[in-house]
């Protein structure tokens, strides 16, 4: 392989692996020889530790690119020849998406071989364009690409596509993505921010769920940020208590009976008012807070389901489980303890678990359905006619309730598909026994429609928009008594409410 490379213009070396213990050690050597006669001895043996560091450098068992150092002595390089009006060029960061799974799953000598096979993919199809590239890290590359912008595009372009090409390990096969972080020189950013920017684009595109490229742009710097920053804030705002559950009522499609209260998170930040979850629910998966919040969701939705019962109001309350909550192990023992302390039976409960979460056909998630089925709580599937659930695998679920996707909804009007797959939906759904709400009802022509379709219950904005929980026990006892006479009126809420919370 380096024999290949160096014909080809590309500069081999070492993996830097081993660096750092060696620079201990020359530590270590300094501190011994403190005492002694210093500075003749510390002289030698810091060239005798030199001379094996550089042997580590310059020969590379693994892949046989650059070091990290060589790498950015050869940047440095680049970035005068071009600043001398030599060509420009790109520098492309590279991080492999899921090497870690082909560790679990084969072992980490499959994993070596992997990272091999990809440094030989990625020479192989850079053949003769004078691409200097290293291992920077341990699944991560770098590679300096001459040319303009473009070159760089195709460059990664390229890249994305050779690493999406399986991988044979031993008589089996792997696949891998990987994320490519790109910075033109002198383009986006001068010599000491070219890399950071580079590593900035890749996160981006593994942040978005890798398997691509995107190049820098300033504004990713101020975004990553500011996600810092919010979640920072959250953490705090999950200890100081800023979280409240706003309250959406889901009504009988036939007796416009409040059935149920949907439990939706609203944080009120004390700058910038109240967050919609769309936005931080996101960041509290992906940075495990999300645990934590749901546990305080549960624990406080049964907790006003009972000040409810108390004060007359009988109805379900449902609860947003996310996929990390079901693959907890005591996520079925927390509602338990939650519905027993509030004297509150199981059939009142309801988890709203979305299709994609549900169909994810593990055996954690598996587990966690059957034990919600021997507790008897009331599951619903959220968002559906999104993911692609069949039919067997739906039956399998111990669901009581289907939830139709608020876009079939919106699109009733306009689009036959959208009517065609509601049916369809509502069909399916009555032939398992399963109760179908419609969620995101606006108009009184949804309305109209999902009702001759067969929808048991309806939730959206035309009955009530998500109110505080005061708010709903108000809406529910203003509610005329005779309520068939007066149907699907708008919520008082509605009409009383400042404005502030039409957007959530
Ligand atoms: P979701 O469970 O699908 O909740 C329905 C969303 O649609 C809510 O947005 C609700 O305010 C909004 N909505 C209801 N009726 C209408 C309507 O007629 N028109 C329109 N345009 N929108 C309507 P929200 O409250 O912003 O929540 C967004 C999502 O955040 C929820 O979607 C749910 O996935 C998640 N979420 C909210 N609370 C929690 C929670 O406690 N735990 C978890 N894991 N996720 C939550
Ligand atoms: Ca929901
Ligand atoms: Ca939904």
């Amino acid at each position: 392989m380096g024999a290949a490379a160096a014909g080809s213009g590309l500069v081999w070396a070492l993996a830097g692996f081993g660096t750092i213990a060696l620079l201990a050690a020359v530590a270590a050597v300094w501190l011994v020889l403190r005492e002694r006669d210093r500075a003749a001895r510390l002289e030698q043996s810091l060239r005798q530790a030199e001379t094996q560091l550089d042997a580590l450098v310059l020969r590379d068992g693994l892949t046989g690119l650059l070091s990290r150092s060589e790498f950015e002595l050869a940047l440095d390089e680049m970035v005068q020849r071009t600043d001398r009006g030599g060509v420009r060029f790109s520098l492309l960061y590279v991080d492999l998406d899921n090497l870690s799974t082909v560790n679990d799953a084969f072992g980490h000598e499959a994993g070596d071989a992997v990272l091999r096979q990809a440094a030989l993919r990625m020479a192989n199809y850079l053949h003769g364009r004078s691409v200097i590239a290293s291992r920077i890290a341990a699944d991560e590359f770098a590679l300096i690409v001459p040319g303009d912008r473009d070159a760089g595009q195709r460059a990664a372009e390229g890249v994305v596509g050779v690493l999406a090409k399986p991988f044979r390990i031993n008589d089996r096969e792997a696949r891998l993505t990987c994320s490519v972080g790109l910075a033109a020189y002198p383009l986006h950013g001068s010599r000491p921010r070219l890399l950071g920017n580079a590593l900035l684009a890749m996160r981006t595109v593994k942040n978005a769920g890798g398997g691509g490229f995107a190049e820098y742009d300033p504004r990713m710097g101020v975004a990553q940020r500011e996600e810092a920053e919010l979640l920072h804030e959250l953490r705090a705002a999950v200890e100081r208590d800023q979280l409240e559950l706003y309250y959406q009522p889901k009504v009988d499609a036939k007796s416009l009976q409040i059935t149920a209260a949907e439990a939706l998170l609203r944080w009120r930040h004390p700058k910038r008012g109240i967050i919609s979850p769309a936005l931080f629910i996101p960041l509290a998966e992906r940075f495990g807070l999300i645990g934590a919040i749901g546990d305080w969701v549960i624990a406080e939705a049964c907790r006003q389901a009972a000040e409810w019962r108390e004060a007359g109001l009988r109805m379900r309350v449902a609860v947003n489980i996310s996929g990390y909550q079901l693959r907890q192990d005591d996520l079925v023992a927390r509602i338990e303890a939650a519905l027993v302390l509030n004297r509150i039976p199981p059939s009142r409960f309801t988890c709203e678990i979305t299709e994609s979460v549900a169909m994810e056909d593990t055996r954690v998630t598996q587990q966690a359905f059957d034990r919600l089925r021997r507790a008897g709580v009331h599951v619903s599937i959220d968002d559906f006619g999104t993911g692609h659930s069949s039919l067997a695998a739906l039956r399998r679920l111990p669901a009581a309730e289907l939830k139709i996707d608020r876009a079939f909804v919106c699109d009733l009007e306009t689009s036959g598909d959208a009517r065609s797959i509601a049916r369809a939906i509502v069909q399916m759904a009555h032939s398992l026994d399963l109760r179908v709400v419609a969620e995101g009802v606006e108009s009184e022509a949804q309305r109209d429609q999902l009702v001759a379709l067969g929808c048991d219950e309806l939730q959206g904005f035309l009955f009530a928009k998500p109110m505080p929980a005061e708010a709903l026990a108000l809406w529910a006892h203003n509610e005329p008594p005779d309520r068939a006479s007066v149907p699907f009126r708008p919520s008082l809420f509605q009409e009383t409410q400042p404005a502030e919370f039409g957007a959530l």
